[in-house]
């Protein structure tokens, strides 16, 4: 049985019985034939039911809000927030998807030749449970409306939201079995991606499990997307302005309980001012309310479960041995960890080199700009990052030197429907979001007539 536990006090609070291999057999068969039947339909059409997908979101964003909260621990304006941002992307792509799919014309010495954007067939979506609605959305809105099929399997504590995600594209219009939710755990996916149905597959979630899926999807020749961890650096500059860097810093680390891909994990901030910064995230971090998830007055809720508590806590405990100063927080109660901040960390450290997924945040003094950048490479990760100086020439140079899918300067990094998303080295390959995202899974096919 997979089950649904509410972070914050532990309590169960629904279980679901996994799909055996028959029923599997038979949501694979029902998604091709849905395929058949979107190809049928205009893109218009499939336009129309993702405007009324994202009308039904946003009537029902609380409740869905409420599900997230209940399933994996996030405060309720934080789920209810992810909810709207789905709506909000769904409408973003109805706008876009006709210019997007639009075949492309190419001169060449024939008497016409172009490119066409033609769907796949069925994907499959293996997705995590920190953004169980977010992740989903931003793989489902492009392929259903370009006419591929849907199959989501999810992470195996947010089954209650992988039910609801399915009900949702019906509520919508769109045919019975477009977008399916497959109750399997993760020793059960090979033979889905072996299917000769199956076109496809996109994995958010950890570097191991990209591995694994990526070692799958090269074994039996499936187009794959890999959105894996990362250790996005937050590089401050002498001249940068630290009251918004110091605020917009502990935004990133902190929401969501710290359990983001695209969190600012490294905080590698110029000698001259780590002093100065130190002392204002402290102070931020100190006036951040953590509790009750579904209080409005809460900033920071539990942690999805006490596994990556105990977890996060072991990565504090060895910084703090090797030599990181713990400047406040690291309390670990069931999945309620308090949030930390270490100082002083160095290359070597486990907060330095590992990806710590929850709210802890690591000071690394950098000596220099130059020095930062070289911090900032310094890791197996190369998903996000974010550039804080004044100096926009600089912030243009640096930025080029960066190792990652995006860098934002002076801003938060976060995902936006209208720009490509996605990693480098092991955070993964392929993009998702804009118009990237929408050609990953579509046959480029060339026309080309004499
Ligand atoms: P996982 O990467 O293990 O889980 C994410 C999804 O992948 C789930 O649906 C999971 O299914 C599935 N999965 C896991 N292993 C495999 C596999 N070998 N083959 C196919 N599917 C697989 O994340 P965890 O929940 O275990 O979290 C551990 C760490 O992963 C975190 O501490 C964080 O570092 C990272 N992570 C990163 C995310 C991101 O946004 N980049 C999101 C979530 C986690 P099942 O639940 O059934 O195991």
């Amino acid at each position: 049985m997979f089950k649904s536990i509410y972070p914050f006090t532990g309590e169960q609070v629904a279980e679901y019985q996994p799909h055996t291999p028959e029923q599997v057999t038979a949501i694979i068969a029902n998604a091709a034939r849905a395929f058949t039947t979107l190809q049928a339909t205009t893109l218009q059409q499939r336009c129309d039911w993702m405007r009324a997908t994202a009308q039904h979101l946003k009537d029902k964003a609380a409740e869905y809000g409420a599900l997230i909260t209940r399933e994996m621990g996030k405060t309720l304006k934080e789920a209810t927030a992810e909810v709207n941002k789905c709506a909000d992307s769904a409408l973003y792509y109805a706008d876009q998807a006709p210019a997007m799919l639009e075949d492309r014309l190419i001169k060449t010495e024939a008497r016409a030749s172009y490119v066409s954007y033609q769907p796949l067939g069925t994907v499959l979506a293996i997705m995590p449970w920190n953004f169980p609605f977010w992740q989903v959305f931003r793989f489902a809105i492009p392929n259903l409306l370009a006419g591929n099929t849907g199959l989501l399997k999810h992470a195996s504590n947010v089954s209650g939201c992988a039910l609801a995600l399915e009900a949702i594209f019906r509520e919508g219009g769109f045919p019975e079995y477009a977008f399916q939710a497959l109750l399997i755990s993760s020793d059960h996916i090979e033979p889905v991606i072996a299917d000769a149905r199956i076109q496809g597959v996109t994995l958010t979630g950890s570097t191991p499990a990209g591995r694994s899926v990526g070692a799958l999807a090269g074994k039996y020749l499936k187009k794959s997307v890999l959105e894996l961890g990362g250790s996005d650096p937050f590089i401050v500059l002498r001249d940068a302005d630290l009251d918004k860097a110091a605020t917009t810093a502990v935004l990133s680390r902190m929401q969501n309980a710290g359990q983001s891909c695209i969190a600012a994990k490294r905080w590698i901030v110029e000698a001259p001012v780590v002093e100065a910064f130190t002392e204002k995230v402290k102070n931020i971090l100190a006036s951040k309310i953590q509790g009750d998830p579904f209080k409005d007055a809460t900033d920071i809720g539990p942690m999805a479960r006490p596994d990556l508590a105990q977890a996060l806590s072991k990565q504090l405990v060895q910084s703090v041995a090797a030599g990181a100063r713990l400047e406040m927080g690291g309390g670990v109660q069931g999945c309620n960890f308090t949030p930390a901040l270490l100082s002083g960390v160095q290359p070597g450290m486990t907060a330095y080199a590992e990806e710590t997924f929850g709210p802890l945040a690591a000071i690394i003094p950098a000596a220099s700009a130059a020095a930062a950048i070289a911090l900032a490479n310094d890791s197996s990760f190369g998903l996000g990052a974010s550039l804080w100086t004044q100096d926009l020439e600089k912030a243009r140079l640096l930025a080029a030197q960066v190792q990652s899918g995006s860098v934002f300067v002076n801003s938060l990094m976060r995902s936006d429907a209208r720009l490509p998303f996605g990693g480098i080295k092991e955070s993964g390959y392929g993009r998702e979001l804009s118009v990237e995202g929408m050609h990953e899974f579509l046959n480029i096919k060339t026309v080309y007539m004499e």
